[in-house]
């Protein structure tokens, strides 16, 4: 008889992981636990979780404020269908993110992942459009260099070229993309239409008044589609765009919201506000999936007023409780403190600890916004290779494309923090 397969060999067997060859996965560490901005490996190695686990464990893994609502929810309501009913945690969570997010946004919509919520609000536009008698109205348009999901709508307004969807494209539906925003966050506006973008995004929405339904994108932080900032005047420009030729404006937060740019949302650096909203990785400071999708009175009473009225929409586990409850808890935990204080200590930090990177060969940038740091190379940098060096360096980094990059949770220390720029350091040099 064979004997068992260890659990590492097991994984590699039978589990596919996330962006990754099935047959030839590379390295992949066990993980025994997580505790703070720690995750334990099965022999005991710690490592420093620099990337918050793809950006949402912002307060740090297992935080007690969070593990404990969740525990008391679990032991009363773990879940219930929606469909019908509702409950304390819901109506609690939508109080709360009514104090915290634009205050146009008065409906909200529960949904279980971010790349739902960005369906959910490309749904919305589409069937607001038509209530509103357009129904030729159910394309997008959108900036290049984007990220919004992995589900089919979500990947057709991702990056055409450089996302990681180019080669589904003959299978998605076509949208119409604008270069992504030209004036970089921090250089001074510019307000010739022909260098700021505005001009090409005027024409786009033009030339599409009778088929786009909506403007999706990222405010402010281009995440997966290259770490990018850009200047918050395009948003406010856009807006009268979007205003002037019937096109609903999308913001998708999923990356930047919670207090990771600085403010409390990206749309914090703007002067105007999205129709629609999606707000997803950071709602329950990482401890269990879940997102939402946000809109003001006027997209939602023109779609009730529409005809079927009611929105086409309504996942099994909508607004499950045990998720709400940790999104509570979550933002109880980051509103409890003087949040802004605490990222403009982290920012300062990293643009210290990062500055020498720019003398680096290969380094075309670094950047930092919030508590986003980023060093850009002019090669693509391997993920696995970066990996291999994290028992060495005691911090885990995955980075992408050509971007070593970290999202640290908030809780980091001084002493933590540098452990990752150092690391983030190292990969520079060496890779
Ligand atoms: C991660 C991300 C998504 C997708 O969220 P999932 O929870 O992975 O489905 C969508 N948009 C942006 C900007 C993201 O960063």
């Amino acid at each position: 008889m064979t004997p068992p397969l260890t659990p590492l060999e097991f994984d590699q067997r039978h589990l596919w992981h996330p962006y990754t060859n099935v047959t030839k996965p590379g390295r992949t560490f066990l993980v025994k636990e997580a505790e703070g901005v720690h995750i334990t490996l099965e022999d005991g190695t710690r490592l420093i979780d620099a990337m918050s686990s793809w950006w949402c464990m912002m307060h740090g893994h297992r935080h007690p404020v969070i593990t404990a609502a969740m525990k008391a929810q679990i032991d009363t309501l773990p879940h219930v269908m929606f469909g019908g009913l509702t409950h304390e945690p819901s109506v609690e969570l939508g109080r709360r993110l009514l104090e915290i997010t634009p205050d146009s946004l008065q409906r909200i919509f529960y949904c279980d992942s971010g790349s739902v919520s960005v369906e959910v609000a490309m749904k919305m536009a589409v069937q607001y459009q038509h209530a509103m008698g357009q129904p030729g109205r159910s394309e997008f348009a959108t900036v290049r260099s984007g990220y919004h999901g992995d589900t089919w709508k979500a990947m057709s307004v991702c990056d055409p070229d450089t996302g990681m969807h180019h080669l589904f494209q003959g299978a998605l539906s076509v949208q119409h993309f604008v270069s992504r925003p030209p004036v970089a966050m921090g250089q001074e506006w510019c307000e010739d239409p022909e260098q700021n973008g505005l001009g090409e995004l005027r024409r786009v929405l033009e030339a599409g008044q009778d088929r786009i339904a909506g403007f999706i994108l990222e405010p402010v932080v281009q995440g997966t589609g290259g770490m990018y900032f850009y200047h918050p005047e395009y948003l406010n420009q856009a807006r009268a765009l979007c205003d002037e030729f019937g096109v609903l404006l999308i913001f998708d937060e999923i990356a930047t919201g919670f207090a990771r740019t600085g403010q409390m949302f990206a749309t914090d650096f703007c002067s105007v506000e999205p129709d629609i909203l999606c707000l997803g990785k950071g709602l329950t400071g990482g401890h269990i999936s879940f997102a939402v999708t946000l809109t003001n009175d006027r997209v939602a009473e023109g779609i009730g007023g529409g005809n079927p009225g009611i929105f086409m929409h309504g996942p099994t586990y909508m607004a499950n409780p045990l998720a709400c409850a940790a999104a509570c808890a979550a933002i109880d935990v980051l509103t409890g403190q003087d949040w802004r204080g605490r990222i403009a200590d982290i920012a300062a930090q990293m643009q210290a600890e990062l500055a020498p990177a720019r003398d680096l060969p290969g380094v075309r940038d670094v950047r930092v916004l919030g508590a986003i740091g980023v060093i850009e190379m002019d090669h693509p940098v391997s993920a696995d290779e970066a990996h291999a060096l994290a028992p060495d360096t005691g911090v885990f980094l995955r980075p992408f494309g050509h971007n070593i990059y970290t999202m640290p949770p908030f809780i980091s220390t001084p002493e933590q923090l540098s452990a990752v720029t150092a690391a983030m350091l190292r990969l520079a040099r060496v890779l």
